[in-house]
């Protein structure tokens, strides 16, 4: 543990995962930190409970990429694709979406917020099996890589620039051919016959139960639990005085936002309009499958993580645009099913199973904290450099938590990080 020249208070708002390896982070460096968090951390209510697990450092590509907008009305139209959004609610996501599509014009935009995302993903795997381990569950976290799946080499083909990035970012990966992938993942259907194994990925197995081993390491350490949820700050000549909650205030010398996607409101009263929106999404489990998925698997055309988890194996993926509480629509996670009808075809009765019951505890709804550019807002709030943003990781925030915790402590400690921090100001749209 480093000596900080003064021990502050700080108070994280947000438990999910963002806010815990913050707060980890700040231990570290001898301050005093206050979890603030009206939920149990890494509850259903969190993004960070229901994911994807994926920890994939090739994970670099925003979601806009140009001539995204070509395929927009399809995504309004097709009701089984990957991406749809709900019709009523396009107005108010239009403002969002002109940005979205605007980040992503050209391969040249990309190329810079890869490498941007790249400072925060690279060492994610081997990240989280140091914070597991610290926390006394190594075994929530697998780092023996990350697998996609395809049916052949067109569809290889068919994402040759992604792949051509990752290597020029020096990703490692390697292709695995048909009788390899069989040995692997015996149960895996024929409709499937390459794979892309992105070799220094990882998966946690139960991100609920990692998030709560973490929260409990902060409490061991130190860490105090305000049950209650923020709802402003306490400023005085441009220095914090406390953080403002339902349940009283929480005296501080520094704040960090982490409240995923409820932390717009937030950042606006610390001095930061941030265009941010849920990229709602759905997972499914099929319990009792009868095998393990030694290394999580993505079929190409499902675009959704397929994992091994204690409760059965996960389907979490899909993209629904529409508010954030606008009620779930479980055909979603169906068509997450369907996939796996011909990812796992001896599991068809047990697919079947759940498909029959919508809506129950098999199924769970989350909300990505999507910035329109796929970047994260992380840094001094506008308002006053007491306030600290940590939020708007999108898909990736299992991935970049970690080294978001470490970015915020050096940012707060005044230490210089080995990267241009920047483009992670929240300052970018105003
Ligand atoms: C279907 C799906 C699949 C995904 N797959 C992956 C994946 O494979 N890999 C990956 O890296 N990422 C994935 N993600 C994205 C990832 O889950 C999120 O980016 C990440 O969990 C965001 O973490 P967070 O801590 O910012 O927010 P959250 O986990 O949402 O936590 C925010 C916390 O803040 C609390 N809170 C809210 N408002 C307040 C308030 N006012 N005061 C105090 N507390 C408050 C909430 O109760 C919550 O506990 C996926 C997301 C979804 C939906």
């Amino acid at each position: 543990m480093t000596t900080p020249e003064r021990k502050l208070t700080i108070a994280v708002i947000g438990a999910g995962i963002v806010g815990l390896c913050t707060a980890l982070e700040l231990q570290r460096d001898g301050h005093d930190v206050v979890l603030i968090e009206p939920d149990a951390p890494g509850g259903r209510q969190a993004a960070s409970y229901g994911n994807g697990t994926w920890l994939n450092p090739g994970s670099v590509l925003p979601m806009s990429t140009p001539g995204l907008w070509k395929q927009v009305p399809g995504f309004l139209l097709d009701p089984n694709g990957p991406f749809i959004i709900r019709w009523r609610h396009l107005p108010a996501l239009a403002p969002w979406l002109i940005r979205f599509v605007l980040a992503g014009r050209t391969f040249a935009q990309i190329e810079t917020i890869a490498a941007q995302r790249h400072e925060l993903s690279k060492s994610t795997a081997a990240d989280h099996v140091a914070l597991a381990a610290e926390a006394g569950r190594p075994d929530l976290v697998r780092n023996n890589g990350l697998m996609f799946v395809y049916p052949d080499q067109a569809a290889i083909d068919a994402e040759q620039k992604t792949w051509a990035l990752r290597q020029q970012l020096g990703i490692r990966f390697r292709k695995i051919e048909e009788a390899e992938l069989r040995e692997r993942q015996p149960e895996l259907g024929h409709v499937y016959k390459l794979g892309m194994h992105m070799e220094d990925g990882g998966q946690i197995t139960d991100p609920g139960a990692y998030c709560d081993a973490l929260f409990q390491l902060a409490l061991r350490r130190g860490a105090t639990h305000k049950a209650a949820r923020a709802t402003g700050f306490d400023f005085s000549g441009g220095r914090l005085s406390a953080v403002v909650t339902n349940a009283g205030v929480v005296t501080c010398d520094r704040a960090v936002i982490a409240a995923g996607v409820h932390s717009r409101d937030l950042a606006r009263q610390a001095g930061d309009d941030v265009p941010m929106i849920s990229e709602r999404g759905y997972h499914v489990v099929i319990p009792d499958p009868g095998f393990d998925i030694p290394v999580g698997l993505m079929p190409s055309d499902g675009k959704m993580g397929v994992i091994w988890t204690p409760q059965g194996i996960r389907l979490a993926g899909q993209v629904e645009l529409a508010s954030t509480d606008a009620p779930p629509n479980w055909q979603r996670a169906q068509i997450l099913l369907n996939y796996a009808r011909a990812m796992f075809p001896s599991l068809g009765a047990k697919i079947d199973a759940v498909a029959n019951e919508p809506g129950s505890q098999h199924y769970w709804l989350g909300h990505r904290p999507s910035t329109p550019d796929g970047l994260p807002c992380i840094g001094a709030a506008s308002r006053s450099a007491d306030v600290m943003h940590a939020f708007g990781h999108g898909h990736v925030g299992m991935i970049q938590g970690p080294a978001t915790g470490k970015l915020v402590a050096k940012l707060i400690a005044g230490r210089a990080p080995s990267y241009d921090a920047t483009p992670f100001s929240a300052r970018r749209f105003a």
